[in-house]
Parts: structure tokens; sequence; C-alpha cells
């Protein structure tokens, strides 16, 4: 039996255990310290990357999650607030609006990039004008299309929150995700495309925020010689250690952004012909290609699961699309707005499939997972 081919796991590089011997060496084990700083400042220096002149403020955190939990507490959601969701995303996007008692409204994807359809949130803010808050994911490291939702997000006032954990490294016309928004987030949870095991990082789009966000994430100790509160606060930040393996992983993330997008152009080419199509992207943006998706043609009665199956029968790891909230148990009591009837999200989830997208895997494994998928339809 082949060795098990898998959606995404780590890659180390050797840079990560340098960085970490160093806060070994110098017993700086404690949260905070060298290797977080620097951690920020050269991740602040590669989001610049795209554009001139624009400093970000960026936190290291303990994951995704929290980053994503500080954005909505600084925009100030609170009890009964009304924010509007990606609906195809993964539950951690919107699980800390619900933290702080905020309402998510779920917005259909277009079939561009299978994110947030700007249609349906200008829709949707008809019917929710007072909406506090929008919130939008990059899926599977695709950029939205941000031009149109940031233009929505301004005519209506609402703050716009980016959930770039799957997108890091992603562009939009030259500029890096999880920049647009006051508030973006990154994961460098074990599968992602950087990985520090578990992590996080919240980006701000100014300093006072982001030295707000760091006093919630350090228990919000007030200035004091005594521990001094005046908010509740949080155990959120970073430990050195695990921001000396984002360092070393930073150092190859656009080689990781590489060797994704060959594999996605890999599967392309090598499932030509079949009845399907690669998950697509917007051609003046560059995804990280952190995940290939296919999805089978709406006229062929293929079914995923069966494919997924019959994969796995060969040791191939495949997932069903993320499932769409709007369709979760635990959220049936949101409300779902979307322009085109039938549902863009019901059927991607219901055709679409998530393939290996390690970069370990060589030529000849995604070759072999190629044929397989050959021979499912033939
Ligand atoms: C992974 C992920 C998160 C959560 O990040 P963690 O670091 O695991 O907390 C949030 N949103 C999306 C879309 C993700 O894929």
């Amino acid at each position: 039996m082949n060795k098990r081919l898998l959606l995404s796991t780590p890659t180390m590089h050797g840079e990560e255990m340098k960085y970490v011997q160093e806060a070994f060496d110098k017993n700086w084990i404690a949260p905070l310290g060298f290797n977080c700083d620097n951690f920020e400042k050269e991740m602040d220096e590669y989001l610049n990357s795209g554009i001139d002149g624009q400093a970000y403020n960026t936190l290291a955190l303990c994951s995704g999650t929290s980053a994503l939990h500080l954005a909505v507490k600084l925009a100030g959601i609170k009890s009964g607030d009304i924010v509007l969701c990606s609906d195809m995303t993964f539950a951690a996007t919107v699980n800390p609006i619900s933290y702080e008692g905020g309402k998510q409204v779920y917005i259909d994807s277009e079939n561009e990039t299978w994110n947030m359809d700007p249609r349906a949130l200008e829709r949707a803010f008809e019917k929710y004008p007072n909406a506090k808050a929008v919130m939008v994911a990059h899926l599977y490291g695709t950029p939205s299309k941000m031009d149109e939702i940031s233009d929505i997000c301004k005519k209506h006032g609402a703050i716009l929150i980016e959930d770039a954990a799957e997108s890091l490294g992603a562009t939009y016309k030259g500029r890096q995700t999880g920049t647009f928004g006051r508030y973006g987030a990154i994961s460098f949870n074990g599968n992602k495309i950087i990985t520090t095991s578990g992590g996080g990082m919240l980006i701000c789009d100014n300093k006072d925020d982001r030295k707000f966000a760091f006093k919630l994430a350090t228990q919000a100790r007030e200035n004091a010689p005594w521990y001094q509160h005046e908010h509740i606060g949080y155990n959120y930040r970073m430990s050195n250690v695990v921001a000396g393996i984002g360092r070393g992983q930073l150092l190859h993330l656009d080689e990781h952004r590489e060797l994704k997008k060959k594999i996605y152009f890999r599967y392309k080419e090598g499932l030509k012909g079949l009845p399907l199509k690669m998950n697509p992207y917007l051609e003046y943006t560059e995804p990280n290609f952190w995940l290939s998706c296919i999805l089978i043609d709406e006229d062929c009665d293929k079914d995923p699961i069966e494919l997924m199956n019959r994969l796995n029968e060969y040791n191939i790891e495949t997932r069903p699309i993320w499932k769409p909230m709007h369709m979760q148990p635990v959220f049936k009591d949101c409300d779902f707005v979307y322009v085109e009837e039938n549902g863009v999200n019901e059927h991607i989830f219901e055709k679409g499939l998530c393939l290996p997208s390690d970069i370990k895997m060589t030529e000849d494994e995604q070759n072999f997972v190629i044929e397989k998928i050959r021979e499912f339809f033939n």
C-alpha cells in the first residue's frame, strides 16, 4: 500500500529550530519575547510586500480563532448586533460572533471565487440596514471580490473583518488578503500554508486598535504597580517558543505558495476532459492555492462522496467542501441571504471535493491521485 496522501500537513525546514533553540538558550520560554516581536515585524514586512508605505499592526496570538474573537470585540459587536457573514467557511470564522452575543446572517457565494457574493451582501444590507460588521472569509486561499465588498461596507458604514486564516500570501490586485478590512485574522494551525503547530495573528489597520487588542490578549492589565483591571481580559498571546517556529516558516511562505500552485495546475491539466472544474479565482488575483478542489458538473450524476470513498480505498485523503453555515444545525435560527434561487453554496457543497494538496506530495504521487480520479469517471 502506498503511504497515505493527505490534504495538507506541516512542512518544516530547519530554520524553525534555530529560532526555537535561541528561545531555549536565552531561557525565554514565557509568552511574549523577542521571537513574538520579530515574528510580528517580519509579518508586517511581508504583508506590505504588495503596496508602498502602508504599515500594518500585527499581533501574534495563540490561534486564528482568538484573532477573530478580538476582531469581533474591537468591532464593538454586542448582544443582538447583526454581522453579515460568509456562509461557506469553517465554523471558526463565525463562532466568535456568538461568543459576544451577536447574530450571524449568512451570505451566499458567487460562482467566480466561491466566496461572499457582493450582490447578496447588498441585498442583506437592504434587509438589515443596521448590520454593524461584515465578516468575509477567503475560502481555500482564494481572494474574495474585495473592491465590491469594501465599497458596500463603506457605503453602509459597516466594519469589515477579513478571515484570512486560509489565505496567507494570497493577493488581490497585488495587495495581501487580510489587509483590506479594519481587522484581519491569520491562522498558523497545523494544516495551514505555514504553521506554528497552533497560533494566529490579528492584523489591525491602526496602532490604537492593535494596542487595545494587545491589552485584551494579556488579561487586560492596566498600567499600575498592582494588577488593575478596567476590562475583561483574555490569555490569548502566542508563546515565544511557538513564534520561533513561525519565523522559520515565514521564510518559506512564498516557496509553499509556489508548490501549492504547481499542485493546482497539475490537477487542472491532469483532470482535463472530465466533467468537473477546479475551484475558480479571478484573473487579477493570486490565490495561495492552499487547497485544490474540484466541482463536478451539474449535469453529471457522479457523487463526490462516492469518489471520496473510492479514493480512500487507495489511501488518498479527500474531504467534502466545508458545509455551509446556514445548513449547520447550530445556526438553524440564522437568516440566509442569496440572489440565485437554487443557492450557490448548497450546490458547491453537494458537488465539490477537496483533494490532497500537501506540498510534500511527489509528482508521481499526484499522478496516482489523478489516475484514480480518472478511473472513477470512466
Ligand atoms: C483554520 C481556520 C480558522 C481558525 O484558525 P485556528 O488557528 O485553528 O483557530 C478560522 N477560519 C478559517 C476559515 C479557518 O480555515
